[in-house]
């Protein structure tokens, strides 16, 4: 609904409010029709704000979803996943539980991390492991 229609519909609405305030059992039918001209108006600019299909459900998250009667909200597909934890519930966890993950293989095993003195004077270098030097910080 943009800012018009929003202005318009308001009016409408605020006009219907009106015609209620004042209507009396002598109100003459000529006043009468003039409420029923005014409140198919407001009827008109509802429909041409309104842009979605009426909600078939009282769900919030599916609110034109399928329809379930026999579900509080309406909402087909919130009662099948509640039927299902319902389930789960009843029946403790239908799935078997995942095999533990088994490790690959490893085809070349890694060396022990090389002790700190040996980092320090450099034996790691000769051993063929890279080492990552970091280099020195620039004077600014
Ligand atoms: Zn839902």
């Amino acid at each position: 609904m943009n800012h018009a229609q929003l202005t318009a519909l308001g009016r409408a609405l605020r006009l219907l409010g009106e015609h209620g305030e004042v209507l009396t059992p002598d109100t003459p039918d000529a006043k009468l029709h003039e409420v029923k001209a005014d409140l198919q108006r407001a009827l008109d600019l509802l429909e041409e704000s309104v842009s979605t299909a009426a909600p078939t459900t009282r769900c919030p998250e599916h609110p034109t979803g399928p329809v379930d009667e026999s579900a509080p909200d309406l909402c087909l597909l919130c009662e099948t996943r509640r039927r299902a934890a319902r389930r789960a519930e009843f029946n403790g966890p239908s799935a078997p539980p995942a095999p533990p993950e088994t490790p690959l293989p490893v085809r070349h095993p890694r060396r022990p991390p090389p002790a700190p003195a040996a980092l320090a004077a450099g034996a790691v270098e000769r051993s063929g492991v890279a080492v990552v030097r970091h280099p020195a910080p620039r004077p600014p």
